[in-house]
């Protein structure tokens, strides 16, 4: 088989036909054999119904089913996983990234390329906060880190078997894909695109969640956070010092009475702060270590659906 779609859906009823029907015509339209391997993150709503249906008349429709909902990454893991191309898209169920740039992708493929990432130039449709919050933190993320992140590139890519089995052997189960992608190296270039409004629905990202995946690709690829620590550690005593001379100065020499309470409070409260937000950074990389430790599964799948003709191919 030449190519697999990997598609994580939670809740997409709404588009979930409209994304089958329009990936269905571009994969067609690329003229190779090809799968749709859906994968449904616990979506409470109707998606997988809709989606064995396509099952249920399409061989090129695989779905896979998780048991509850795990997340975006970890569906995108095992899409990963399951999906059997030489090459391998990924893209979002909402249609925010337009499938009718696969053609581009293949092509650079074709020309020897392992990884083509989709780069934002634009994106419609989405609130100005979500916009800059997404611009810092790539700019961020990427400041923090010696591994060559792109900017502005989210999971929308095609990636070669050789870069999908080797993100697939990496162990680790937080698993910030687009960061793994980049870290196993290999050709990589960049194709540009708009992104667009959602088909339909709303966002499955709510501010919360956008958080906590800002705080997982930071601790999956840098512990610079946890050098803040020596870092505020050397300014805080050489202020201290410095500070510590003024006093003295004053006390031998001039006749002004050291005034104590509201500075006393002022340096006592800054550094309470200072030493609470380290901690609680600490915590954050034990957190995460104690996840990894446990070494629990990314994702549990219930079933899979559809892809039988593919599996006698194989045999
Ligand atoms: N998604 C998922 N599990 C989740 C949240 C999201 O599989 O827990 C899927 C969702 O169905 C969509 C993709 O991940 O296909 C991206 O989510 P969304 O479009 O809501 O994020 P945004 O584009 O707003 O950042
Ligand atoms: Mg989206």
């Amino acid at each position: 088989m030449t190519y697999s779609v990997v598609i994580p859906a939670y809740n997409e009823e709404e588009v979930i036909t409209e994304t089958y029907k329009r990936l269905s015509e571009v994969m067609r339209g690329m003229g190779e054999s090809y799968e749709l391997v859906f994968v449904n993150d616990g979506s409470r709503d109707r998606t997988a119904e809709i989606i064995a249906g396509f099952c249920a008349c399409d061989e090129n429709v695989r779905l896979v089913n998780f048991s509850r909902n795990f997340g975006h990454m970890p569906a995108i893991s095992a899409g990963m996983e399951y999906a059997r191309g030489a090459a391998v898209f990924i893209i979002d169920a909402d249609l925010q990234d337009p499938p009718e740039v696969f053609p581009q992708m293949a092509e650079k493929w074709r020309e020897g390329y392992h990884v083509v990432y989709g780069q934002r130039e634009k994106r419609e449709g989405e609130s100005w906060f979500k916009k800059a919050s997404a611009k810092f933190f790539y700019r961020f993320l990427r400041s923090m880190t010696s591994v060559d992140l792109p900017l502005d590139t989210g999971e929308f890519r095609l990636i070669d078997r050789k870069v999908c089995d080797a993100v697939n052997k990496l162990p680790e189960k937080n698993r910030y894909i687009r960061g793994l992608v980049s870290w196993v190296g290999f050709k990589q270039t960049a194709v540009p695109y708009v992104r667009q409004e959602r088909f339909a629905g709303k966002t499955k990202y709510p501010l919360r969640k956008m958080l906590a995946f800002a705080m997982d690709a930071i601790t999956a690829f840098s512990y610079k956070p946890l050098k803040l620590a020596t870092t505020l550690g050397f300014l805080i005593a050489l202020f201290s010092f410095v500070y510590l001379l003024v006093i003295f100065y004053q006390f031998f020499f001039t006749d002004t009475t050291i005034t104590g309470w509201a500075s006393t409070m002022g340096i006592l409260l800054l550094t309470q702060g200072i030493v609470m937000m380290i901690l609680g950074l600490m915590g954050e990389y034990i957190g995460r270590l104690y996840e990894e430790i446990k070494n629990r599964p990314a994702y549990i799948v219930q079933e899979v659906i559809g892809g039988e003709k593919q599996n006698q191919d194989i045999l």
